[in-house]
């Protein structure tokens, strides 16, 4: 078996804002709605007026979702044709980036739901099973041989633990087993993880039982360590194999991949100074968010030096960031006066990515 060569497309970033309807303490609470979408133009604009203070500002992204806008719809224009990419061998990564409570999970896995019925997702499900379901669909329709494998890992003050381990390992906050995993440098630049669980996938509802289990780790966890939801990462991984016969009777091998992160919130970004808008670090909180912004800026200006191993996220992300991969970050943010100052840092982050 031989790698397929596959033509370079350089670095290739997109940036989609979705903003969030108001919850039900905010409608109680009459807050001023700040944000105001246009899917049209891809614009978001803040405004806020009071004799104090006068805001108005508007972004632009490649794509804008408004707080109307269905899961389905999000993933039919914006995530879809980046599955098609990890189909044809491409290494891929989405990125939810925004404050707590904005719509990352929400996002990516989406509400917790029930049994799949009749092939249609309910209206909550997010981006990890209907992108499990379209690979499913068009490996099954090719009628070639494939494999599909996902790894689901939490990354917490730089530590690494596999959110797929076996229960046993989960005993409480004593338990030795329940230790972080190594990063290994594998000689050529890159890194892998010794003993990372491997889950097989073979039905799309297969997968909500490996997100619950995930999960379940991670509210274990939660209650263990006050607040550890918001300041960590999760990495959802899905690796595909397909078996291709050339002309030439010659066998294949096409490989895929499709990270998923859900970052940590993005109010652990300490910032200092105002300098030109940039993130600076003051401290150790969150370097991997901090690194991440680093490492997309050297990307998108093409500058030189690529900051990748200034953080374990960057380090375990690498062979799909910058190069010959498609990268993608959805900014969520809240559309209420409340989430005002947080808001606009989301922008300023997510804008200067384009
Ligand atoms: P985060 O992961 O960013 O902290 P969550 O995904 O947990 O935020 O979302 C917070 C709450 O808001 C959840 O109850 C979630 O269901 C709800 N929510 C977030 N985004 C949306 C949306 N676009 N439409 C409806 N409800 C949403
Ligand atoms: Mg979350």
């Amino acid at each position: 078996w031989s790698s397929n060569i596959k033509p370079d497309r350089g670095v290739n970033v997109e940036v989609i804002l979705r903003c969030r309807p108001l919850n039900d303490d905010e409608k109680q609470l009459k807050l001023p709605v700040v944000i105001s979408c246009n899917e049209g133009r891809g614009e978001v604009s803040v405004v806020q007026n009071t004799a104090y203070k006068q805001i108005d500002k508007t972004f632009s992204f490649d794509k804008v979702f408004g707080p109307t806008s269905q899961q389905k719809e999000l993933f039919d224009e914006a995530i879809s044709p980046i599955v098609n990419e990890v189909l044809e061998g491409y290494n891929c990564t989405i990125f939810a980036y925004g404050q707590t409570g904005t719509g990352k999970t929400y996002t990516m896995e989406g509400g917790r739901v029930g049994e799949v019925e009749s092939g249609e997702f309910p209206s909550d499900v997010g981006i990890i099973p209907r992108a499990v379901q379209q690979i499913l669909d068009v490996l099954e329709a090719r009628n070639e041989e494939y494999s599909m494998k996902v790894t689901f890992l939490e990354l917490y003050n730089e530590d690494i633990m596999d959110l797929l381990a076996p229960d046993e390992s989960l005993n409480g906050p004593d338990d030795k087993s329940r230790k972080p995993i190594a990063l290994m440098e594998d000689g050529r630049g890159g890194v892998f993880i010794r003993g990372l669980e491997q889950e097989v996938v073979c039905t799309a509802d297969g997968i909500y039982k490996i997100l619950e289990k995930g999960s379940a780790k991670r509210h274990t966890a939660d209650s263990l360590l006050n607040m550890q939801s918001s300041r960590s990462h999760t990495i959802f991984s899905i690796t595909i194999h397909v078996k291709e016969s050339s002309s030439n009777g010659e066998e294949l091998m096409k490989c895929g991949k499709l990270n998923l992160v859900d970052l940590a919130g993005s109010e652990n970004v300490v910032r200092s100074g105002a300098k030109e808008g940039r993130v600076r670090e003051a401290g150790e909180i969150n370097k991997s968010l901090l690194t991440l912004g680093r490492v997309i800026n050297a990307l998108v200006e093409h500058s030189g030096h690529v900051p990748y191993r200034d953080s374990k996220l960057t380090r375990l992300l690498r062979d799909s960031l910058g190069g010959n991969t498609k990268t993608c970050i959805i900014a969520t943010v809240s559309p209420s006066i409340h989430s005002l100052e947080e808001t606009l840092n989301t922008l300023d982050y997510a804008h200067r990515a384009k």
